[in-house]
């Protein structure tokens, strides 16, 4: 929604990884590994393919990173691409959730796998269960997305991402924005941020 709204290309370091593994590109096979068990896929090889996809020259009309930087080192990473870009990383949107209230959105959550296109079987349900509103593609659940897998990365986030608010905090960069309710009234709390109002 926000990669729309700006006209922006939206990265997904989670859906080049999914569609690697897919096509079984040595890429997939070694993200595999990580992916079933919750597990985030080394540093060196994920900026490797953000630096790849940002040189796209799709992206030079600007992009949302969606699940990109996960770690310290990732967004050191990105600050040199930024740099050399001549384009700073702001502004940070860190969306407050309860960790019980993502158990229940990743949990029921399906996915298009023609388009990629997300419902929730409570929350958001297709028109006709089990097929996309959009495409009629068959809707599945993610491997990661069963209740054991979430919560390992649950403590993958505390541990390894959650120090990366204090990253952008102390540089001044961070906002906080609840990202609780409906994806329309989170959509316009985050273009709120974006566009300079507050929340
Ligand atoms: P996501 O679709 O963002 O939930 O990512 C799904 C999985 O892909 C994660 O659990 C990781 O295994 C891997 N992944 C995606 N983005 C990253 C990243 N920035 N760093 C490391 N692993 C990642």
């Amino acid at each position: 929604m926000i990669a729309d709204r700006h006209h922006a290309v939206h990265v997904s370091t989670g859906d080049i990884f999914r569609t690697a593994v897919k096509k079984r590109t040595a890429l997939g096979l070694e993200a595999k590994r990580y992916m079933d068990r919750g597990q985030l896929v080394p540093d060196a090889t994920v900026i490797g393919i953000v630096e790849e996809r940002l040189a796209e020259p799709d992206a030079e009309r600007g992009f949302v990173l969606d699940g990109f930087p996960r770690t310290v080192d990732q967004a050191q990473a990105l600050e040199a691409i930024a740099q050399r870009r001549g384009q700073s990383i702001a502004p940070v949107i860190n969306l407050l959730v309860p960790h019980e209230d993502v158990v229940k959105r990743l949990s029921g959550r399906r996915v298009c796998r023609e388009c990629g296109a997300m419902y929730h079987l409570i929350l958001a349900p297709p028109t006709n269960a089990g097929l996309c509103n959009r495409c009629n593609g068959e809707l599945y659940q993610r491997d990661d997305d069963h209740e054991d897998t979430i919560l390992a990365r649950l403590d993958v986030y505390t541990r390894q991402t959650d120090p990366l608010v204090q990253h952008y905090r102390s540089r001044g960069v961070l906002t906080e924005v609840d990202g609780t309710g409906q994806q329309d009234a989170v959509a316009n709390r985050i273009a709120a941020v974006l566009d300079g109002r507050g929340q």
